[in-house]
């Protein structure tokens, strides 16, 4: 089930009582930020304070630890200090963001109050922003990798797909701020700031004040993860910026999408270019480019036609807002540089996208080794599952602690449990035995069962599993 992804209210405070003004999760995550400056019907509003809940706000503290070298993002196993998916050990990125944070709250409800007049330190602070970082985490079992190839066989891009994945964005304080991290939160009052800072009314007393919090908003979408394999080592940030932009550009010129509906962002200081659609019906595009064989000799002919390579532009220098240059990626101008990649596009166009699947089948071959040794059914069914291309177990043989029963698989998500019944559960005992476990395991523990006997059509039974 998709969780719908709602948009974040402020509440303004207006001569007839107030009003509610509502953003999308991501702009809100911005506009609605502490001590930002909302115009509201030429009045201008400073967010000011949240809503504390009756159980105080600990327990809606999330702890969080974000890997910078590939933006993986970790909220449980937290004890671990390597990331789960690059294997890297955890530790700051280069602006001494931190890997691990305790204090992280998603974006709730922002009341703000009127102000006459902005000060000149305010409006500076503001200036610069906030310091925002992006990270993202794959569906379980929803992710799949291919290579793009040159014509020669080397290996150009890395292309890891994840369905249904998770982007998280965190909001880590202003910019301007760099003594301190986070916000500061009056955990009585729910107001933001201190006196230093000058942001609220009252002076927050000192017991009462939470530092180094942060905001956070999430969102479901397709994402596509591209490794550039071949960096030069001259010239590299440019390099990767301009690869960022021509690709989404070029992405969205041959499968038809709105601006909008395709984003990008360079993550693990430009290791991994991170792409996704706009969560709502996305149009299926990232996966297509793992599943056609020839969808990057089609990006590379867009590239090199919109590049003014196939046809000259003298007056574009490195890159014109005809090509590459936008209002959006301002701040990347300087860097963008359309003939750093052309011998890369060169390449691409004879290139052909070669799929993997390796994770499907360390999955297979991890459960495989995980079945009951004694029983050759399950292993019977297990390669049946795999051979259909249905979604794999999570596990096998695990115990379930509310029903004391381990099933021979289970999906978790689905909470779906598979029994494979040989003819050891013939017996009355057993099959008495078997009753009361499953009977927990579906009253105590809300799974649905799924049983297959060795004597009967089972591979036609396992058809249900093609919905999950
Ligand atoms: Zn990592
Ligand atoms: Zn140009």
């Amino acid at each position: 089930m998709k969780t719908p992804c709602l948009p974040v209210r402020a509440y303004i405070p207006t001569n007839d009582g107030g009003e509610f003004i509502s953003r999308p999760r991501v702009v809100a995550l911005r506009e609605f930020a502490p001590s930002n400056i909302i115009y509201y019907e030429g009045s201008k509003f400073m967010v000011s304070k949240t809503k504390i809940p009756v159980g105080g706000i600990d327990s809606q503290y999330q702890r969080v630890k974000c890997c910078f070298n590939c933006g993986y993002f970790h909220t449980d196993n937290l004890s671990r200090d390597t990331c789960e998916n690059c294997g890297t050990k955890f530790k700051p990125d280069a602006y001494q963001n931190l890997s691990e944070l305790s204090r992280v709250l998603s974006m709730d409800t922002a009341l703000t109050r009127r102000r006459e007049r902005i000060t000149c330190d305010e409006e500076e602070r503001l200036k610069y922003g906030y310091n925002i970082t992006t990270h993202f985490r794959y569906a379980a079992q929803k992710q799949e990798s291919a290579t793009v190839l040159a014509a020669d066989h080397t290996p150009l891009f890395k292309l890891t797909y994840g369905s249904t994945a998770t982007l998280w964005r965190i909001n880590r304080g202003l910019k301007k701020n760099t003594e301190e991290r986070g916000f500061k939160l009056d955990i009585k009052t729910g107001l933001w700031g201190d006196l230093k800072t000058n942001l609220s009314p009252t002076n927050l007393p000192a017991e009462t004040l939470h530092t180094e919090v942060n905001l956070m908003v999430d969102d479901t979408c397709n994402i596509l993860v591209i490794e550039p394999l071949i960096v030069p080592q001259d010239n590299k940030e440019a390099f990767i910026a301009t690869l960022q932009y021509i690709l989404e550009t070029a992405i969205q010129a041959v499968y038809k999408l709105e601006p909008d509906e395709l984003d990008s962002e360079r993550l693990g200081e430009g290791k991994y270019l991170l792409f996704w659609e706009a969560s709502e019906g996305g149009a299926g595009v990232l996966s297509q480019l793992l599943q056609q064989p020839k969808a990057f000799q089609k990006i590379a002919n867009a590239a090199l036609d919109f590049c003014h390579f196939q046809t000259p532009k003298d007056s574009c220098v490195q890159a014109c807002y005809e090509c590459l240059l936008s209002y959006r990626n301002q701040f990347d101008h300087p860097l963008i540089n359309r003939h750093l990649i052309k011998p890369l596009l060169d390449d691409l166009q004879a290139s052909t996208v070669e799929i993997s699947g390796v994770f499907r089948d360390e999955k297979y071959q991890e459960l495989f080794t995980q079945t009951d040794a004694n029983s050759d059914f399950e292993r019977e069914v297990l390669q049946e599952i795999y051979q259909r291309g249905y979604k794999l177990p999570d596990t096998a043989q695990e115990l379930i602690p509310e029903a004391n029963c381990k099933p021979d698989f289970i999906y978790k998500d689905e909470k779906t449990a598979i029994f494979c019944d040989g003819s050891v559960h013939n017996s009355p005992e057993q099959k008495k035995q078997d009753q009361i476990e499953r009977d927990n395991l579906r009253y105590n523990a809300g799974y649905q069962i799924l049983t297959l006997r060795y004597d009967e059509n089972w591979r036609e039974k396992l058809e249900v599993l093609g919905s999950l």
